[in-house]
């Protein structure tokens, strides 16, 4: 299983001299294996991303958040290729899905009505989809805290296992079940948007800290943590400095970071 980070930046891309390690781009996550290309969100960072004509292509959606669709049409490669790409999201139906990427990409919003330019977006239903692939991987979500919703996924594959928990405010009275969702994850992607002190005055925005995430790594059986959605204020030299402090096995999400852990 290969996980490649294409965007790490939370709420709006960026771009300083200041921000070229960590990287500028919105949400979005590669994950390869076997006959299989999932993609975790469309932001900005969906740009790089290849098309694999040889794999079966699945974007799934945590939330509709700008920072976690707007890149969608800008990957050019969308427009070449003739093959179906799957759409899905656990939070809302394929007909709402739809009408959500929809309405963003027309209209007042958006030049061109995209859905109509990409009629090999297929919509699915989470659990249609879920079934259909239950011979290749195992997926499951799990709600989270966040203004108008949001899930994360896990995906199995071969006793190996990815967790993704964007976005989410962390609440102690979580801890049982993010515990039991996570458990046994060999990489877990973790929502690290503010330090202890910024989450005082913006616990409203729906993120957790990296000191949570320390934390949270720290208490559960997890192999690996990519800590990430960083703030657009969070400079290079902020990151590496906090690096110091992260325990074996935690680092910070940047923008090209590939991951194997098979
Ligand atoms: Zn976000
Ligand atoms: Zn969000």
């Amino acid at each position: 299983m290969k996980l490649t980070v294409h965007g790490c930046r939370g709420s709006i891309p960026i771009s300083t001299p200041q921000s070229i390690i960590y990287g500028g781009n919105t949400s979005c996550y590669e994950l390869i294996f076997n006959d299989y290309q999932l993609i975790f969100d469309t932001g900005t960072g969906f740009r790089q991303v290849s098309i694999n004509e040889s794999k079966k292509t699945i974007i799934f959606y945590s939330h509709w958040h700008h920072d976690h669709i707007q890149g969608l049409a800008f990957n050019s490669r969308l427009y070449n290729t003739k093959k179906d790409i799957f759409v899905s999201s656990a939070l809302n139906n394929k007909n709402e899905s739809k009408n959500i990427i929809h309405q963003y990409f027309s209209g007042f919003y958006f030049p061109l009505e995209l859905i109509n330019k990409l009629p090999n977006l297929k919509f699915v239903e989470f659990n249609d989809l879920k079934k259909d692939i239950k011979k290749d991987f195992k997926i499951e979500f799990l709600r989270l805290n966040h203004p108008g919703g949001s899930v994360g996924y896990s995906i199995i594959v071969d006793e190996i296992k990815f967790t993704l928990l964007l976005d989410n405010e962390y609440d102690p009275s979580q801890f049982s079940n993010l515990q039991e969702f996570v458990n046994d994850s060999n990489l877990v992607v973790w929502d690290g948007m503010f330090t202890k002190e910024e989450l005082i005055t913006k616990g409203i925005w729906g993120h957790s800290s990296i000191e949570q995430g320390i934390d949270f790594f720290n208490k559960c059986n997890i192999k690996n943590m990519l800590i990430s959605h960083h703030d657009p204020l969070r400079v290079d030299d902020q990151l590496d400095l906090f690096s110091k402090k992260l325990p074996k096995g935690v680092q910070f999400a940047r923008d090209g970071l590939k991951v194997d852990f098979t």
